[in-house]
């Protein structure tokens, strides 16, 4: 029988980023994870984007977040050895003179100056790989976060020190007695944290949260001598290392699967034709669910009958923005006693 202070579910990057600040507050923890089996941050890009949609307008919190999250991904590589974060502008395609007029206009905005910029000529020499545009925009202060490379790295880590439990929950096995939590008569701490991403759905805890999974799938492509520069020329173009780029990605609510459909790769590779100039190779289809909630928001929740019980989920589809702030408020919650933020 192990004890510990506190269990941790799922190894996505909300489970692993809590466990680095218990880890940086000497906090005993276990993190129990089925080898990434329905992993939504294993399918993601990581692109951080302080800009998004097809208004420009800037993320939720984007200001607040992003600083943050870099501070704290720099720790972690710091820590770790590893360099999983990649400073990498976004180049924002603009097709018509009302694209041209709306991006100029956010230019203008003091509250949007700092992340946007305005290009007439091809700056990165992106014309020699995609068909050209009329003009880009480019985002600036964009991070991309090598989240697959980060996982295992912590992975790797908690593993050796006997840390990562590898094992598929079943709930049915979560007992919660006066003063510890219990799965099944293995493992036994004063609280638990479930952070397994969609899959919260069947967790009879707290499966009454708002939560609103979305399907996503990307692929995998290889281009020689490509370019180093993130683009978003309808699909993202996002260089992942090597001569691979992730490109991606869709939205399905119907199918909440990790089984790569050949329709949406038929569909993306049709889209990427009419965008590449280039020579390219399919090295791989991948899909994920994204935890999404219904009004966008995380959850930071402690259940309001078992209190030993919390649930940190909801990144949908910024984890990598919203996993560093909110881990980092949800370990003052369940440590110091805060107030859970209420979205
Ligand atoms: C195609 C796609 C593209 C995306 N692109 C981006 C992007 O560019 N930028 C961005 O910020 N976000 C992106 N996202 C969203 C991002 O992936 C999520 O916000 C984030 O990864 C969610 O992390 P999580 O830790 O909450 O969940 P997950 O990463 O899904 O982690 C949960 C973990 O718990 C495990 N688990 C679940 N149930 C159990 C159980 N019963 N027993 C044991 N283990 C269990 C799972 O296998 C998994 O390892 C994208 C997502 C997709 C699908």
């Amino acid at each position: 029988m192990t004890n510990t202070e506190i269990i941790i579910l799922g190894q996505g990057i909300a489970g692993t980023m809590l466990g680095y600040f218990f880890e940086n507050e000497g906090i005993d923890f276990r993190i129990i994870d089925n080898e990434h089996k329905y992993s939504s941050s294993l399918k993601a890009a990581g692109n951080i984007n302080p800009v998004t949609g097809r208004r420009y307008v800037k993320s939720w919190m984007i200001d607040d977040l992003l600083p943050f999250a870099e501070k704290v991904y720099l720790e972690m590589e710091q820590s770790i050895g590893v360099n999983f974060m990649h400073r990498r502008n976004i180049i924002r395609t603009l097709h018509n003179i009302k694209q041209e007029n709306d991006w100029a206009a956010r230019i203008q905005d003091p509250e949007y100056s700092r992340y946007l910029k305005f290009y007439n000529e091809d700056v990165y020499g992106i014309y020699e790989f995609i068909q050209p545009t009329l003009s880009a925009g480019e985002i600036i202060g964009a991070l991309q976060i090598n989240l697959p490379l980060l996982l295992q790295s912590y992975r790797t880590k908690w593993l050796d020190q006997g840390k990562l439990i590898h094992r598929e929950l079943d709930y049915a096995d979560v007992r919660v007695g006066d003063k510890y939590v219990h799965i099944d008569s293995d493992i036994s701490a004063a609280k638990m944290v479930f952070a397994e991403g969609y899959k919260a759905i069947e967790n009879p805890f707290f499966n009454h949260l708002p939560f609103d999974p979305v399907k996503g799938e990307a692929l995998i492509i290889k281009i020689e001598n490509g370019f180093t520069i993130n683009i978003r020329e309808r699909l993202f173009i996002t260089p992942i290392g090597g001569d691979l780029y992730w490109v991606g990605s869709g939205y399905d609510k119907n199918h909440l699967n990790q089984i790569p459909d050949p329709e949406v790769r038929l569909k993306l590779t049709t889209q990427l034709d009419s965008i590449l100039k280039t020579k390219y190779e399919i090295i791989d289809h991948v899909a994920g669910v994204r935890p999404s909630t219904k009004n966008r928001r995380p959850i930071l929740v402690q259940h309001p009958e078992f209190p030993s019980l919390y649930a940190f989920n909801g990144m949908g589809t910024k984890g990598s923005s919203l996993a560093p702030y909110f881990a980092h408020m949800m370990k003052e919650v369940i440590l110091d006693g805060k107030e859970a933020p209420l979205f």
